[in-house]
């Protein structure tokens, strides 16, 4: 039988007796983006600020879809390929451009 004891000191409560908390350390395996092949141009990228300027799309066509209704289609590109793409009809705010 556990005893729980109520005590006030300067105007601190504590709770003495109720219980303890013990932690173990484990080791937790992760999956992390690592690298990238890209679609259009097969080149594979690698590297923290390389990867964070790749862009994945992934969609499943509607009724009326280009791509085939119900289809699922997906696209990893470069940051390389996606401005040879689209970058002529981008919009660029260039007052954030560092
Ligand atoms: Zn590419």
């Amino acid at each position: 039988m556990s005893m729980c004891f109520l005590s006030c000191i300067w105007g601190l409560v504590i709770l003495e007796g109720v219980g303890m908390i013990i932690y173990k350390t484990e080791m937790v395996k992760r999956r992390v983006f690592d690298k990238l092949i890209c679609d259009r141009c097969k080149q594979e990228v690698m590297g923290d600020r390389e990867l964070q300027e790749t862009h994945s799309i992934r969609f499943t066509g509607g009724y009326s879809s280009v791509f085939g209704d119900g289809s699922d289609v997906s696209c990893d590109l470069c940051q390389q390929c996606i401005k040879k793409l689209i970058g002529d009809f981008c919009i660029y705010n260039k007052e954030n451009i560092l």
